[in-house]
């Protein structure tokens, strides 16, 4: 087992980054342009990472899977980025986003990374909007702010429903500028499957040409991975449908150590499952908690008449209502933490509570919204006496120009006018805060190959924070990666450019050769999504927000058993030197295959419950958990390396090092 050195610079908390920077070493940029650096992944992470590097010179080679970097997962956040610039003047500072991170993480992450997340954030707003990125304004035409889950200030930028389309934009036309002064080179369409190490440093990937089916070799002195997470090992989960943990599955497997698999993020508001047919799930982004009410009926009997169709929820009165994270979080209301609303939803529908036809259902009301935001417009114009309607009619325009596109997709998808009748909102698979684990350099653990945004472990412990991935995506990329890796690339200015021309190259497209060549000459029985869908169901079940030892150690062993059928059984039609999306997608499910048995490892050995995940053993009926005391107050990460024998091996806890002792570990409670 290796010993594992996360490199945290010496020093107080809030020096460690600018001493870092004050002292690290530089390449010159005359340098720079002998250097390349290839960037998996073009989302917000690695788009605004390809864009930097390439300003400060270096030669960079983007890759993506999609036909553009504009359509990567990051476009779908809707609700915000976190800054910590303290607009409102509500008592926001670096040190009161750092805490609520750490203690909305459940306090297992990194410290040091997060206070230095804290402190870059205020600048992304600044680069942003000198890309132009189109941020909410308030009337005097500073930029507005609104409040996310777990914390007590209003910290979130936001850009309507949309706020990742615009970031990502942003970041495209930064990456565009270099890709037309030849500085990034871009590859669309390519889909990496390898990492090649040369003397144990990643020295390239090999990539496979989505269009023609090619497979290609690029060499650089760094590989940086920003791939984004793993939710869909779930098969239903909020994510792009192409999202997927190839790339970070292939370098654990060269030797990039995993950490914390199992903490997945169990989104509180997102449309409810429908049936069986279904591949995707839509999320109703958190910022509506701002303005919504959460609530399940008070009666048994009024929950039964609402799901025969004989009441609807606008007959049930206040009385009749129970506005459950309102009663037992009085502090933080329906703003609580993600985790803490997702197991509260799950504890009320597991009671019986849930209001839909599979009774996984929670209403999510925005009655009270519209009255009062309808009331202040009425006094705002003059109207003396406005009749309901009126009210109603105002209301309902403030609520639409804040969320309007939100509403809109709801009604799309459910059929009901969200307006007039409370959406339905259940948990639902969302972001992974595991990864790949990091240093404080964000490398992994195989020399130059290093890995950021979503991809990562980090900053996020056992629960992201909404509008906090966004903020961490492109503070790796615009201001954190662009720093650190010039200090290991500083020893690289005399190699030379890479050959692909070696045994390395050659022994990694050859494995990338034969299991395509596999897939395609297969010809089995089962089509891959039939695999997929088995391994979600198997994941939600057993692996999902409640988890025991014994349905742990059930889904470990059926996964394997679906793993070797896979293997036997899988069907690929078409070519392999054609577009072929049923390809791209069995090395994707045979990956996950794989990935889902190591999640349920990770979750087995944790004899608690934090994150969004309830360890049922340890676990009390109102929520809070018991579990906690158990744990060890440093040793908090699951960390994985691959064998290649072909099983993971076994796991290893990783003491951290815990130098900000301000913070105590105590259960936590919301109230
Ligand atoms: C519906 C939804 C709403 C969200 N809203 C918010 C929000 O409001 N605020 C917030 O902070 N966070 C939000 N999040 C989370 C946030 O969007 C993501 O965590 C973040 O965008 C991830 O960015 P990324 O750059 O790490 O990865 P991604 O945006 O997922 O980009 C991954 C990139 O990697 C490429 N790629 C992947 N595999 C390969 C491969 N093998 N070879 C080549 N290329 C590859 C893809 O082509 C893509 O370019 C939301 C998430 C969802 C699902």
């Amino acid at each position: 087992m290796a010993t594992l050195d996360s490199k945290i610079p010496k020093g107080p908390l809030k020096d460690k980054w600018t001493d870092y920077k004050n002292h690290i070493d530089l390449v010159n940029p005359a340098n720079k342009r002998n250097i390349d650096v290839i960037v998996v992944g073009t989302g917000l992470a690695g788009g605004s990472a390809s864009a930097t590097l390439a300003e400060l010179g270096y030669n960079v080679k983007a890759f993506a899977y999609q036909d553009s970097p504009r359509r990567a997962h990051s476009i779908a956040a809707q609700g915000g980025i976190n800054a910590a610039k303290n607009y409102q003047g509500d008592g926001d500072s670096f040190y009161r986003l750092f805490y609520d991170t750490v203690k909305g993480g459940d306090y297992r992450s990194r410290e040091a990374n997060v206070y230095r997340l804290a402190e870059v954030s205020a600048n992304i707003i600044d680069q942003c909007v000198a890309q132009g990125v189109p941020f909410a304004r308030d009337y005097g035409g500073l930029l507005d702010n609104r409040s996310f889950g777990g914390v007590l200030v209003s910290r979130t930028f936001y850009a309507k429903g949309q706020t990742g389309q615009q970031l990502l934009l942003g970041a495209y036309s930064a990456m565009n500028r270099q890709i037309a002064r030849g500085k990034i080179e871009m590859f669309n369409r390519h889909e990496m499957l390898d990492v090649v190490l040369v003397d144990g440093k990643a020295r390239g990937i090999i990539a496979r040409n989505l269009i023609t089916g090619e497979i290609e070799r690029h060499s650089a002195h760094a590989v940086v991975i920003a791939t984004g997470g793993y939710g869909n090992v779930y098969f239903l989960s909020t994510n792009a449908m192409g999202s997927n943990a190839t790339a970070a599955w292939k370098i654990h497997k060269k030797g990039a150590y995993f950490a914390n698999p199992c903490y997945t993020q169990i989104h509180p508001t997102c449309i409810p499952r429908s049936g069986d047919y279904q591949s995707k799930l839509t999320l109703m982004s958190e910022s509506l908690r701002n303005d919504g009410r959460i609530w399940v009926p008070k009666n048994m009997e009024d929950v039964l008449a609402i799901r025969e169709g004989r009441k609807k929820p606008t007959d049930l009165s206040e009385e009749q209502r129970d506005y459950y994270l309102e009663r037992r979080y009085p502090a933080f209301g329906n703003l609580v933490p993600r985790d803490v609303a997702s197991r509260a939803a799950k504890e009320r529908c597991d009671a019986g509570y849930g209001v839909n036809a599979t009774g996984e259902a929670v209403y999510l009301d925005f009655k009270s919204a519209i009255d009062r935001y309808g009331k202040e417009q009425a006094k705002l114009k003059g109207i003396n006496n406005p009749s309901a309607d009126k009210t109603y009619e105002l209301g309902q325009a403030i609520v639409e120009a804040k969320y309007g596109n939100l509403f809109q997709m709801y009604e799309k998808i459910v059929d009901e006018n969200p307006y007039e009748t409370p959406m339905m909102i259940y948990p639902a698979t969302h972001y992974t805060m595991g990864g790949v684990w990091v240093d404080y350099n964000l490398m992994t653990t195989v020399d130059g190959l290093y890995c950021i945004g979503e991809a990562n472990f980090s900053d996020h412990g056992a629960n992201r924070l909404g509008a906090s991935a966004l903020m961490q995506g492109l503070a790796d990329g615009y201001f954190v990666l662009p720093y650190t890796i010039g200090h290991y690339l500083s020893n690289d200015i005399r190699t030379g450019k890479i050959s692909t021309d070696s045994k390395e190259f050659e022994d990694a497209e050859k494995e990338v050769t034969s299991r395509l060549d596999f897939f395609i000459n297969n010809k089995g029985v089962n089509s891959v999504d039939y695999y997929h869908k088995k391994l979600g169901k198997i994941m939600w079940n057993n692996v999902g927000m409640a988890r025991n030892e014994k349905g742990l150690k059930e889904a470990m062993s059926e996964i394997k058993a679906l793993r070797e059928d896979f293997w036997k059984n899988v069907k690929v039609p078409g070519d392999q030197n054609e577009m072929n999306p049923e390809l791209e997608k069995a090395g994707r499910v045979a990956d996950f295959l794989e990935l889902g048995e190591l999640f349920a490892k990770d979750a087995l050995v944790r004899e608690e419950s934090c994150g969004g995940h309830f360890r049922e053993e340890s676990v009390e009926l109102d929520g809070l958990q018991k579990g906690e005391a158990k744990r060890n107050d440093k040793d908090f990460a699951f960390v994985s390396a691959w064998e290649f024998k072909g099983e993971p091996a076994d796991a290893i806890l990783h003491k951290e090092e815990l130098e900000f002792n301000d913070i105590e570990l105590k259960q936590r409670s919301y109230k």
